[in-house]
């Protein structure tokens, strides 16, 4: 069927009609072609740079009953990496069941929740907090790269000491299986890690010129008298810990995220992950040490 009709007083017909449309859309096309990309805002989490093409660093803080010691490192860690531009957001997994408490499969857990939005983690202790500017926490490309040296740590010295801060690529954690989840309680967690790197053949690096000591290069705020290290071994936890697990890691960590939570310190926005986390009895029975009967004092 044949149609026309007026537009602005012209008579116009269907083919007309076709050219002007297309004219218009081609128009349309090259004007929005010519305009600026503008990359969408990050949105939940507070996010210190304007350059979102840069690398996402994931904080992942193991957690359990160290409040006053996150009040102080929140605003600390925000000054001392807003200074290096850094995209950072802070993740604080907190052990919520009945279990001693596991650095590493909080760590899994927080490599989980992370590895989709971002491109590197820390592994952060909460008590250490680096004072020296050359400590940079920038994109790790050439391998892990740990911050808190055996040279610089206010209280571990040896040389395959990777503990307290550690920077590592989403793909290099997960090709290591991340972390073994058979430590309950303190202690050689990161050593069997630093063996995990070792297999897959990952140097650790450290930071290099570092001018300060021991006594300044951190503030470790922990009182040992008041944070006690659960350093008890009981079942057969002393020998299975002393070697390199290979069977468990970031792949099986048993877990139940109960909440989450977005948090603000001073202003300051971080997300509290509360994690229960599952043990395995008959492989880790130590999750959960005997308390040793009470000996009744002879008169
Ligand atoms: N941690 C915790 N609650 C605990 C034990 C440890 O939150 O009951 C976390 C915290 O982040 C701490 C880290 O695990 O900084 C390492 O533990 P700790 O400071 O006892 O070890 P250190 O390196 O001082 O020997
Ligand atoms: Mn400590």
């Amino acid at each position: 069927m044949y149609r026309s009709f007026n537009l602005m007083g012209y008579r116009v017909t269907g083919s007309k009609c076709l050219t002007i449309c297309l004219g218009f859309t081609f128009i349309m096309g090259c004007f929005l072609a010519s305009l600026p990309i503008i990359p969408s805002e990050p949105t939940n989490h507070q996010i210190s740079s304007t350059t979102y093409s840069k690398k996402k660093l994931a904080i992942i803080v193991p957690f359990r009953d160290r409040f006053e010691e996150l009040l102080e490192f929140v605003p600390h860690m925000y000054k001392f990496l807003n200074k290096q531009n850094i995209l950072f957001h802070i993740f604080i997994i907190q052990q919520k069941d009945n279990n001693r408490f596991n650095r590493a499969s909080l760590i899994n857990v927080g490599f989980i929740y992370t590895k989709k939005d971002y491109d590197y983690i820390a592994m952060h202790d909460v008590d250490l907090l680096p004072m020296n500017n050359n400590l940079k926490y920038g994109y790790p490309k050439n391998g892990p790269y740990h911050i808190s040296s055996p040279q610089t740590h206010p209280k571990y010295h040896y040389d395959t000491f990777i503990g307290g801060i550690l920077l590592i690529k989403q793909e290099e954690f997960d090709l290591v299986n991340g972390m073994s989840n058979n430590y309950w309680g303190w202690g050689l967690e990161d050593d069997e890690f630093y063996v995990r790197l070792k297999d897959a053949k990952l140097k650790v690096l450290r930071p290099e010129n570092i001018t300060t000591g021991p006594d300044n290069t951190f503030r470790h705020i922990h009182d040992k008298t008041y944070r006690k290290r659960d350093t008890r071994k009981c079942f057969n936890q002393r020998e299975i810990t002393r070697h390199r697990d290979r069977v468990t890691g970031v792949h099986d960590v048993a877990y139940k995220i109960h909440s989450t939570h977005n948090v603000s310190i001073d202003s300051l926005q971080i997300t509290v992950i509360n994690v229960e986390l599952i043990c395995n009895k008959t492989a880790t029975p130590w999750c959960q040490c005997p308390e040793p009967p009470k000996v009744k004092k002879v008169k």
